[in-house]
């Protein structure tokens, strides 16, 4: 059955970049075939040079952002280490409820929902807790948190970044910064589609990692024996990798990087300086504090009276347009709208404040 075409403006998956569709449609390669290992120790590399880091321990985690998530925590911490959360939305939650189930004594430092991460509360909250931890870019407030403060402030700490909506979006340099361990979603600023969760980890973290994590698909141990560190002969099978994926993955990277990143993040920017201002004039009004708005992701408060839901059924139904709803407390009351990857441009731009338009009239 023929799908419809989308324009995926919403909190991700976003559209992958042609040449991410294109790679996906090469002749499908074994996990252990050479020339399918070349792409993976390739694509690793093009990973650390948009998560900037030199961590050889980079790689394409074969699951969604998520189990980058579950993969930071499971090999990091376990039963009574202690784990300070900074949460200020859904996905800090998240880290809360994953942290918690590696047995961990969790720290969460909870902030009002659209602000950003205080780094000095976070930092207070425990004197020496193993591991902080921050959402880099919240994608259900639309609000970038700073690292380096946090980096800054952490002492013996390690430091956890969920890069998931930051990534290929705006600036991450991890070295630079002191993070020591991240993950990210091929989805979103990438440009590819859901399945893969680039990750690293540094020698600091790698050091004092757990040796035999309860996890054993994301034990970073048994996977460093096929990708990210081993790269060259003595490659051992540990799961079949999605080679399709990472063919997909390796393809969007080259884009990115061929545009360079500095373009990339330029072009992130100026869409979203474009939405943002488009909004103001339709007479609506952002969530997100000023000064920490992603531009990837914007969120909007829906206005008294409009029904959130109706206004993306017609969205999608009359213009083939997704954008999200808001999520927990802010469910009905505000709108998110992703300018990700290839749909950070001003067509998309004016395609979501035209159809605004017609709809709230
Ligand atoms: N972290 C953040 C900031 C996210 O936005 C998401 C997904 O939207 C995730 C984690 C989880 O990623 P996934 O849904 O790919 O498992």
């Amino acid at each position: 059955m023929p799908l419809r075409a989308r324009t995926l403006l919403g909190p991700g998956p976003s559209n992958p970049y042609p040449e991410a569709t294109i790679a996906l449609g090469q002749p499908l390669l074994g996990h252990l075939d050479p020339v399918f290992l070349g792409v993976l120790d390739e694509t690793s590399e093009r990973l650390r040079q948009v998560f900037g880091t030199a961590n050889r321990r980079t790689l394409p985690l074969s699951a969604t952002g998520s189990a980058g998530m579950e993969a930071a925590f499971v090999n990091t911490v376990g039963p009574g280490d202690v784990v300070v959360v900074a949460v200020n939305g859904l996905f800090g939650q998240r880290m809360v409820d994953v942290a918690s189930r590696c047995g961990a004594e969790v720290v969460a430092v909870e902030h009002e929902w659209g602000q950003p991460v205080d780094a000095e509360r976070v930092l207070a909250a425990h004197p020496a807790p193993k591991l902080i931890a921050a959402v880099h870019a919240e994608t259900s407030t639309g609000v970038r948190s700073d690292l380096e403060p946090l980096a800054a402030g952490k002492g013996d700490a390690l430091l956890l970044a969920d890069c998931v909506t930051s990534l290929g979006g705006i600036p991450v340099q991890l070295d630079d910064w002191g993070v020591d361990l991240a993950y990210s979603g091929s989805q979103k600023c990438l440009g590819v589609a859901p399945g893969l969760a680039p990750f690293t980890i540094n020698d600091r973290a790698w050091e004092r990692r757990i040796e035999k994590p309860q996890s054993w698909y994301l034990d970073l141990g048994l996977l460093g024996g096929y990708a990210g560190e081993a790269a060259g002969a003595g490659r051992t099978y540990h799961h079949t990798a999605p080679t399709g994926m990472v063919v997909s993955l390796h393809a969007a990277l080259g884009r990115i990087l061929e545009e360079g990143l500095d373009a990339v993040h330029a072009r992130h920017a100026e869409a979203g300086r474009l939405l943002h201002e488009g909004l103001a004039q339709l007479g609506l009004e952002l969530f997100a504090a000023e000064g920490f708005r992603l531009p990837e992701l914007t969120t909007v408060k829906v206005p008294d009276g409009v029904d959130s839901a109706a206004v993306r059924k017609e969205l999608l139904e009359r213009f083939d347009v997704e954008i999200g709803g808001g999520v927990g407390p802010y469910a009905a009351t505000v709108w998110r709208i992703g300018l990700m990857g290839p749909n950070a441009a001003p067509d998309k731009v004016a395609l979501v404040l035209a159809a605004l338009k017609e709809l709230l009239g």
